[in-house]
């Protein structure tokens, strides 16, 4: 019977909980929305909950090594501590790791959503075998991790990897962080319609109505439509990642760069732009060297990559 960990990947609004083997075979996936204003033990409650019914698919026996949780923000991994979480406000400063464990009689284990997504990437999926990848998620922000020599870059305070915090354009929009002209201000999807909504008077013809109700999928659409504004705006987003990727490229040599999450959609529309500007911009050997491949383990990549962190260090108990 093999070993499983359960995984859970914590949203604003979805929690993710899935069995995972040590093979990267989702066994059983359980999914519940996360309520809003939750607070911590409410969210230990949902995780306990999830767990349960996960358990319950599964069967007996199952045989679960420990468990393992992905939460939108920074984490202290070693003492099992969420530091800041802008998005479930309630657990910044929590010991989930001890809640999650004592109620699941399991060995717990904590990682940030975005590096968890990275690693997931990395160990069962687009860039299995790079000892160095750069994972970007583009969604309503835009997360970022970096695997150096195998390991996930966490630098001495755990906030490293936060490439959706890059400036790619000093004159630019205002940033949620406090800064301006951050690269998730340019590539996330909240970004395609800003930007869709400021080129909008140069492009008369367009099919885009711009209303509240404006989103980046209808943007994505009229693009494949051929539909010039929507053509442009992803110009923009490739132009955007790839002084991003160049600057990246350049400090770190990358093997492989990951481009997921929702608003990756429009890769077809983006992708020559964003390599173009990074063979541009980079030095040549590892700009050449350097692969920019789209993410294949979608909205899986973060349980993957949490439960990857869980059997490894279990593997170090041992
Ligand atoms: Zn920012």
């Amino acid at each position: 019977m093999k070993n499983l960990i359960l995984a859970a990947d914590l949203g604003g609004t979805n929690l993710r909980m899935s069995a995972v083997d040590g093979d990267g075979s989702i066994l059983q996936r359980v999914r519940r929305k996360t309520p809003g204003h939750s607070g911590a033990n409410e969210i230990v409650e949902l995780i306990y909950s999830a767990a349960q019914e996960c358990k319950e698919k599964l069967g007996s026996p199952a045989s679960i090594a420990g468990i393992a949780v992905a939460v939108p923000g920074t984490v202290d991994v070693s003492r099992g501590i969420v530091l800041d979480a802008p998005n479930v406000r309630s657990l910044s400063g929590f010991n989930i790791t001890r809640a999650v464990s004592k109620a699941l009689s399991l060995p717990c284990f904590l990682e940030n959503d975005a590096n968890a997504a990275a690693i997931g990437e990395n160990r069962f999926g687009a860039s299995v075998g790079a000892m160095t990848s750069i994972c970007v998620t583009l969604g309503t922000g835009v997360g970022g991790g970096v695997i150096i020599d195998g390991k996930i870059l966490r630098g001495i305070d755990g906030t490293a990897g936060e490439i959706g915090h890059v400036c790619v354009e000093p004159t630019g929009a205002k940033c949620g962080c406090g800064s301006i002209g951050c690269l998730e201000q340019y590539a996330s999807a909240t970004a395609l319609v800003r930007m869709a909504r400021e080129m909008k008077d140069d492009f008369p013809e367009t099919s885009l109505v711009d209303d509240e109700l404006l989103t980046s999928l209808e943007i994505f659409e009229a693009g494949t439509r051929g539909d010039e504004l929507a053509l442009q705006v992803f110009k923009k987003q490739g132009f955007y990642l790839g002084i991003a990727f160049a600057g990246l490229v350049n400090v770190l040599n990358p093997e492989v760069l990951v481009i997921g999450g929702g608003a990756s959609a429009g890769w077809d529309l983006f992708i020559e732009e964003a390599r173009s500007i990074v063979h541009q911009r980079s030095y040549p050997e590892p700009g050449e060297r350097a692969r920019i491949v789209r993410a294949e383990r979608g909205d899986d990549a973060g349980v993957l990559g949490a439960a990857a962190v869980a059997f490894e260090n279990l593997l170090k108990l041992t």
